[in-house]
């Protein structure tokens, strides 16, 4: 049975229990919102890893993907990159490996990490195709099914699948003259392609039933993707977007009756006055699905910096409501991401979700604190609040060298102009019994 049955059958697991004490919530209260769909626990038996809830009440969750394409399909450094985004506090890891040996790259993956491992099985399904027909065009829908069940054996905790996309979808882009950006999804993109030349609807879409049978035996999150998210702002919350988001949420709402645990995906490239919007449709339509945004990125024009425009898009959408935050690396639109790229991505988007976080769950402990260990001019304390206590240390300890003499605590940033160390002591005793600080 999956966390959702039996949660729903008044059974406190230990799964939440463990995911409840992480973040000093009631298990009681957890089980109820996993009951409800509003929370997921990627918690498939076959494989032990981290436990992680996601949804309504918890701490904003971030995930980092990895994963080879057919031009760069280096395993180590895929292993180096998992490596990274579990030291840098990502929640989760997805890989979308494309390229080499998808599945050996998948369990060297798994082997590293302790964290939850999502997939998107139509990658390795179109890959394989490749290789045994000669087109992506010629999978047979079986094949779909076969690596699901497959990638579910072996412990996947979520799975992203395109199930949203129908053909009455298709036309909807057709009629609306495709888009400026395109179609960005490589499942969106792959499925429409298989979906034309072959005059048939999405697999995942007609045999809906049997996605979430394979998924509920092995109680793998049900991710519903978002292969028609918009790829340039100007295309964002078009009528092709919203109506795959309409489906999914109708989808979300039939897994869970069937006893899979599920969220909904959404939207890709956004301008800000819409995220709000977006949020509050997946919300009211999917009855509370916990929402996985990607990114999401907020302008088209800075290539090189969309770890910082998906960290806008992602603090808005936490506050909002978002429950699950897809990382954006530097690399975005501009190539493969190396190892670094994944630390930059991770921090980034765990700054994002803190700072949603803060609005949301009014999760303010740390920065009060961190306020006041500034004020008091307390380093050791401030690294440790920090997010990337490596990043401030480092930045610290290499202008040392230069901060007045005889005064250890002062920096550089003013040097002997530091405000702080002016007024110290002379408002100590005006500061005793008020939180008003
Ligand atoms: S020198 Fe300036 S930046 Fe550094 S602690 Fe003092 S006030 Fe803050």
């Amino acid at each position: 049975m999956t966390q959702l049955e039996r949660a729903g059958n008044g059974e406190i697991t230990k799964e939440v229990m463990t995911a409840a004490g992480e973040e000093g919530v009631d298990a009681r209260t957890l089980a109820g919102l996993v009951a409800a769909g509003k929370a997921v626990i990627p918690a498939n038996a076959n494989r032990q890893c981290r436990i992680v809830g996601i949804g309504g009440g918890l701490r904003t969750k971030v995930n980092a993907s990895i994963g080879t394409s057919t031009s760069i399909a280096d395993a180590a450094m895929e292993v180096e990159k998992a490596r990274i985004a579990e030291k840098y506090g990502a929640d989760t890891l997805m890989d979308l490996s494309v390229g080499g040996d998808i599945a050996g790259i998948r369990r060297a993956v798994m082997n590293e990490v302790r964290l939850p491992v999502g997939t998107v099985p139509l990658y390795e399904a179109f890959a394989l195709a490749i290789e045994k027909y000669g087109a992506a065009v010629k999978m047979p829908e079986e094949l779909l099914f076969e690596v699901t069940e497959r990638q579910c054996e072996e412990g996947v905790g979520f799975m992203a699948i395109h199930c949203g996309i129908n053909r009455k979808t298709v036309e909807m882009l057709r009629r609306q003259h495709y888009r400026y950006g395109g179609l960005v999804s490589k499942g969106g993109s792959y499925m429409v392609a298989w979906m034309e030349h072959n005059g048939r609807e999405n697999p995942l879409y007609e045999h809906f039933d049997r996605v979430v049978s394979i998924l509920r035996k092995h109680d793998t999150v049900l991710s519903l993707g978002n292969g028609f998210r918009a790829g340039a702002i100007h295309d964002s919350t078009d009528r092709v977007q919203i109506q795959e988001l309409l489906i999914n949420c109708e989808l979300a709402e039939t897994g869970r009756s069937a006893g899979c645990q599920t969220m909904v995906e959404g939207p890709g490239h956004i301008p800000i006055n819409e995220i709000e919007a977006n949020i509050i449709m997946e919300k009211k339509m999917s009855g509370g699905s916990p929402f996985y945004m990607l990114g999401p990125i907020t302008t088209d024009i800075a290539p090189g910096y969309d770890h910082i425009t998906a960290a806008i898009g992602a603090a808005l959408s936490s506050s909002y409501g978002a429950d699950f935050i897809c990382y954006v690396t530097p690399s975005e639109h501009l190539g493969l991401p190396y190892p670094g790229d994944v630390r930059e991505g991770v921090i980034a988007a765990r700054i994002a979700a803190h700072v949603g976080d803060m609005i949301k769950h009014r999760k303010t402990d740390a920065d009060k604190a961190m306020g006041k260990a500034r004020r008091d001019m307390l380093w050791d304390e401030q690294f440790r609040l920090a997010i990337d206590p490596e990043r401030a240390i480092e930045i610290k300890g290499r202008r040392d060298g230069q901060t007045q003499k005889g005064d250890p605590h002062s920096c550089t940033m003013c040097g002997r102009f530091c405000a702080n160390d002016m007024l110290r002591g002379m408002f100590e005793k005006d500061m005793t019994g008020s939180d008003k600080k």
